[in-house]
């Protein structure tokens, strides 16, 4: 018999999303009449913007001349989009980043699952809760997570931060010390976001105990706040110990097109090793880089036309997020999120998340996500999203107000 890699048996039973898209299909099978309104949504839905539209086609008119044709692209990616995310993205914000300390990829999500294995078998690891489930998921197949406990949702071996209307959505310190602490700002589920000072103790943390933080900034674009910075960088001694993802997923609508970088500076050591220079290595050997026909349509996003149009989409979508908060609040739901980030995190009161979302399927036909399915502090929260169209935002708001 072949032998697996036993650790993907632990990963408990159905994804999230299949779980939720079985229920939703099983109530309309059984309410043909209701009018569903997703707003679960975790995917943009405008169509891609003109300027990203004309590169993608400039780049597919140039793979079909001899004289433009281009291959395999390079290992960290074209140095026309490393330099000008360089300037653009850190530079003119006064941080610290080299084009050659940025790699191109096909989006955040391959990055943040696939950098734990730079790290020993046995690093700790310590995940703000609750959050995006790759980072956990992809440790629980690498088998560093220890055993899943169903009662309580949790693995043996991971250090988990809660985040919660209690301490407001800020984790403290871990008592035990992590290796490789992912946090996430903006949060995806919460919304939430911390500021410099606030990350400021975590870089110092990390810092003085030898940690790396792994810092997801994928909706960097949907920041408001002056406070809440764009980049870790941005906090001084993050060069030191810390790695940034980004992605053109949810600031320019490449969900589908795949398009995001990981910055690692030359400055994140362990001992003599180069954390850079593994990544480097990796990057040459198992490339998950992107081809020129995407880097090519990144750049669209810094041209000034280009920029103008997909500012106006994550407006869009904010639009309905703040829409979303504003209605929930006003009737007396306690909510945070839509400020900075699409996401809007209401708390279920005594219901449990599930409850909850078999309580606004079959009252409002409304389709959020369950908070408990981003880690055991999301349980009695739920996650609605500014993804969907804003006539089917004001219908939902309408119809939650109604419950009332
Ligand atoms: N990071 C976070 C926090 C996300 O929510 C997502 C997608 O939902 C990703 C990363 C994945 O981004 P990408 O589409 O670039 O893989």
């Amino acid at each position: 018999m072949i032998k697996i890699n036993d650790n993907y048996l632990k990963l408990p039973g159905s994804y999230l999303f299949s779980t939720i898209a079985k229920k939703v299909s099983a109530y309309q099978e059984e309410h043909p009449e209701a009018k569903i309104i997703r707003m679960g949504i975790g995917d943009v839905t405008l169509p891609l913007a003109p300027q990203i539209v004309k590169a993608l086609h400039e780049a597919v008119d140039e793979m079909g001349q001899k004289d433009t044709f281009k291959g395999y692209a390079p290992d960290l990616g074209y140095s026309f989009l490393r330099e000008t995310i360089a300037k653009a993205d850190y530079q003119e914000r006064g941080c610290r980043v080299d084009a050659d300390e940025i790699f191109i990829s096909d989006g955040a999500k391959c990055d943040c699952g696939n950098i734990q294995e730079l790290f020993a078998a046995d690093a700790k690891i310590a995940v703000c809760d609750p959050v995006y489930p790759v980072y956990v998921d992809s440790n629980v197949m690498a088998g560093r997570t220890g055993e899943y406990d169903p009662a309580s949702e949790t693995w043996s071996d991971v250090i988990y931060l809660p985040c919660t209307m209690d301490n407001g959505f800020f984790p403290e310190l871990p008592k035990e010390r992590p290796d490789l602490i992912y946090l996430c700002n903006p949060c995806n589920p919460t919304g939430t976001t911390w500021t410099k000072d606030q990350l400021k103790v975590w870089v110092d943390y990390a810092n003085a105990n030898d940690a790396v933080i792994l810092y997801d900034a994928a909706y960097e674009a949907y920041i408001t706040t002056p406070e809440v910075p764009h980049s870790i960088y941005e906090v001084e001694g993050a060069r030191t110990c810390a790695i940034e993802f980004r992605s053109f997923s949810k600031n320019a609508g490449f969900t589908g097109v795949r398009l995001g970088f990981t910055v690692i500076p030359k400055d994140v050591k362990s001992g003599d090793a180069s954390i850079h220079d593994m990544w480097a290595r990796r990057h040459g050997t198992k490339y998950n880089g992107a081809p020129y026909i995407q880097q090519k349509a990144g750049m669209a996003v810094y041209s000034p036309e280009g920029r103008k149009e997909v500012k106006e989409q994550v407006a869009y979508y904010m639009r309905n997020a703040r829409t979303l908060r504003d209605g929930l609040k006003e009737v007396g739901l306690k909510v945070v999120g839509g400020v900075d980030s699409p996401y809007v995190w209401l708390h279920t009161g005594e219901m449990t998340s599930w409850e909850f979302f078999d309580y606004l399927l079959d009252k409002a036909h409304v389709v959020g996500t369950p908070g408990s399915g981003f880690g055991p502090s999301g349980e009695h929260y739920f996650r609605l999203t500014g993804f969907g169209s804003y006539e089917a935002t004001k219908k939902a708001v309408e119809r939650i107000k109604s419950l009332a």
